[in-house]
């Protein structure tokens, strides 16, 4: 249990100001590091892991050697590469650990600005829910100075599902893929905590909108579309393009983009 004076850690990997696309107005967007799931066109590969990673801009590296060479900075410690001699700025530690306390401190400052904009503040991923402690420890912090929007999978056990979306005062919630076989061989998991979540969602009476992102060959068919809006019920959908510039970011963390492949 924590109460609203406690600090809670968290790991980041972004806070993204005047956001266009997050929700109301112009909004800041906190992205939370760690997703349970793998979904093969992910475009944020670098919020999958829970922990730190190194990123390396591959495409632009002329193999210098530099920042392999060694170094004694403390932060750099483990990395076998340092952060800070890259000439072109291309190595860079992708997560940071930051307090509860803090972050709210950092997002109170900007409520003034947000509240006259029609905006407000929005949590994306990876997945949010992943840290649902750190989560709701800063939203309550926030509570009732600024309006708070959260960009969820829906992949969470229901219990914390319901705990986050009560202190929201709006909702993005994902509908992939209907189809619970495709949902497993394109995201890597069973979709049946994610269908009963968005149930819970519906009857919530929180002010929601679910997300498809539009995955040529993969979640655009009609028969999945009509599927999806058969789930949804009377909550607006939105439709997400598919960003086909998100394969670049896999090589620079060392992953692999399996879309093209699987298509
Ligand atoms: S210092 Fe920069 S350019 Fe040189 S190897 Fe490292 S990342 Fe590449
Ligand atoms: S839920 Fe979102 S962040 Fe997680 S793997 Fe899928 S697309 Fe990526």
């Amino acid at each position: 249990m924590h109460d609203s004076y406690s600090k809670v850690s968290g790991l980041i990997f972004d806070i993204k100001e005047f956001a266009l696309h997050d929700g109301e107005g112009i909004r800041t967007t906190v992205f939370l590091k760690g997703c349970p799931l793998r979904c093969i066109w992910c475009h944020n590969p670098e919020g999958l892991s829970p922990k730190p990673e190194l990123s390396v801009k591959k495409n632009r590296c002329r193999n210098c050697g530099l920042c392999q060479k060694g170094c004694s900075h403390e932060e750099c410690k483990g990395l076998n590469r340092c952060l800070h001699i890259c000439p072109d700025n291309l190595v860079e530690r992708i997560g940071t650990y930051i307090d509860s306390d803090t972050l709210a401190r950092k997002l109170l400052k900007q409520c003034d600005f947000l509240n006259a904009c029609g905006g407000g503040i929005t949590f994306s991923g990876g997945e949010p829910l992943l840290q649902h402690e750190f989560l709701c420890d800063v939203i309550k912090k926030l509570k009732g100075k600024v309006h708070i929007a959260i960009e969820t999978s829906g992949f969470a056990p229901s219990d914390i599902f319901k705990k986050v979306i009560q202190l929201c005062d709006f909702v993005y919630m994902d509908l992939k893929i209907a189809d619970k076989e495709k949902h497993i061989k394109f995201t890597g998991a069973d979709n049946s905590v994610i269908l009963q979540n968005a149930e819970i969602l519906k009857s919530s009476g929180i002010p929601s909108t679910f997300s498809v992102p539009m995955i040529p060959g993969i979640t655009d068919s009609e028969e999945n579309l009509a599927e999806i809006r058969k789930i949804a019920g009377d909550t607006p959908i939105r439709y997400l393009k598919y960003n086909p510039l998100a394969g670049a970011k896999y090589d620079n963390i060392g992953k692999e983009f399996l879309y093209k492949e699987s298509k």
